[in-house]
């Protein structure tokens, strides 16, 4: 242990929202502890977590101030195009046949032409993650260690960690996910609700190369996205009824290939698996309060979200960024950092721009992932608006890019 037991934050949960902020607070100045349940050896195999990230440009920005994206930079494929189709693969090869209710988002459309974000495998973001709070002299980490009780008293909380340890802090930040137990023996309710859908995840190698086009098909089942990877691979997320996804999930290597290559339609070439398949059962948790006393919640343990719009760890990206501004600013003035007062200002900042987020994710699914007519009627209409109008594309591209509203200093545009 490089500190004692005593921290000015304890962080429970060392994933990608727990470990990014134990790197952005340490730089800040803050002498944190980092628990997670998981053994890092374990955290850092690509057997441990299948999936990619469309990481935004805003959040990119953060892993380039904390010094973290040389480490992935080699690794992460620029998105370059998104295209939104209304049924199965009608896709920018296809001259003259793009269904009108197509949408195209081009990053050329945006003044400084950045790309729409960047697709990066969650093992090497992970990687330069756990690297970076391994380093850092102002971060210890209890790994494997799980937390077992928590006390929030007047003038500090205490973590208690199940081999007995326990560890000290004016504030405790909960990052341990969906299911966060932090959350509850806080008694801070959630909202939440299954959509009986289950997101199957695998990678592709394909023929042709994807030049930088993220895919995603509305599908009656629920929403086929193919996010572009290096070297001519890419990650699906396939969701499907939760009834009818073990089927898929058990069919042979050469049937699920199969099924995949009808989906995709014939623009990247042969199709041939490149990794194991995933499976996550999709739901959605919205805490209805991001704070407590001496602690504050980040990440998935305050909003669990449909990865319909590849924006749940976005979301968490920008409350760590927002919370590092927070505790910066009361610590400069001599406040407690674990006072109510100080955490409202975090809660002001995110809960309402998240649940914004959550929210309209979630009816994005509602709205696509059905066949019925009216329905159909009503979003192609609405697709068919926002394709035509420059300034409404531009908006939904800087959400893309969670660059909109007010950005805390590690999200800051340059200049
Ligand atoms: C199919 C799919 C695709 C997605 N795609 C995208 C995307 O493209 N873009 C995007 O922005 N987001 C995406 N997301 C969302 C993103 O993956 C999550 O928001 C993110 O991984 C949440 O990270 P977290 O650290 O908050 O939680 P978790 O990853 O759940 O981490 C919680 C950590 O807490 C630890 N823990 C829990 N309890 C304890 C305890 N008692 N003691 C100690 N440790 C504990 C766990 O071991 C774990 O390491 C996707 C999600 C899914 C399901």
């Amino acid at each position: 242990m490089k500190n004692g037991d005593n921290f000015d934050i304890v962080i429970v949960g060392g994933g990608l929202a727990g470990g990014l902020a134990a790197a952005a607070l340490a730089r800040a100045g803050f002498r944190c502890a980092v628990v997670d349940a998981a053994d890092p050896a374990k955290m850092r195999k690509a057997a441990f977590d299948g999936r990619t990230t469309a990481v935004s440009y805003a959040s990119a920005r953060v892993f380039r101030r904390l010094g973290l994206w040389d480490a992935v930079a080699d690794e992460a494929e620029p998105i370059r195009d998104i295209l939104v189709t209304d049924g199965r693969a009608k896709n920018r090869f296809d001259k003259g046949t793009v269904s009108s209710f197509a949408l195209h988002f081009d990053s050329a459309e945006l003044e400084d032409n950045t790309p729409l974000g960047w697709i990066v495998e969650n093992r090497f973001l992970r990687e330069s993650i756990l690297d970076a709070i391994e380093q850092d002299e102002n971060i210890s980490v209890f790994a494997p260690a799980k937390r077992s009780s928590a006390v929030f008293n007047d003038g500090a909380a205490e973590i208690t960690l199940a081999d007995g340890r326990t560890l000290k802090g004016a504030l405790v930040i909960a990052a341990d996910g969906r299911f966060s137990s932090l959350r509850g023996e806080a008694a801070i309710k959630t909202n939440e609700w299954r959509y009986r859908q289950t997101g199957i995840v695998i990678t592709v190698a394909h023929e042709r190369p994807h030049e930088g086009v993220a895919q995603e098909f509305f599908l009656p089942s629920g929403p086929f996205a193919i996010l572009p990877m290096t070297e001519n691979r890419s990650s699906l997320v396939w969701t499907e009824r939760e009834d009818a996804a073990p089927a898929y999930l058990a069919l042979d290597d050469e049937a699920f290939r199969t099924e995949i290559e009808n989906r995709f339609g014939p623009y990247l070439g042969a199709v041939s698996l490149a990794g194991p398949r995933w499976s996550y059962p999709l739901a959605f948790t919205l805490a209805q309060s991001y704070i407590a006393p001496r602690l504050a919640l980040i990440g998935d343990a305050a909003h669990a979200i449909h990865p319909i719009a590849g924006q749940g760890y976005n979301l968490g990206v920008k409350d760590i960024a927002a919370l590092v501004d927070v505790l910066v600013e009361a610590r400069g003035v001599g406040l407690d950092i674990g006072a109510m007062t100080v955490l409202q200002n975090y809660q002001r900042w995110r809960r309402f721009d998240s649940a914004t987020l959550a929210l309209g994710t979630d009816l994005l699914n509602r709205l696509f992932s059905n066949d019925f007519p009216p329905l159909r009627f009503a979003r192609d209409l609405g697709m068919g608006a926002v394709g035509k109008i420059a300034p409404l594309r531009k908006m939904f591209m800087r959400h893309a890019g969670a660059d909109l509203g007010s950005l805390p200093s590690l999200m800051a545009r340059e200049g």
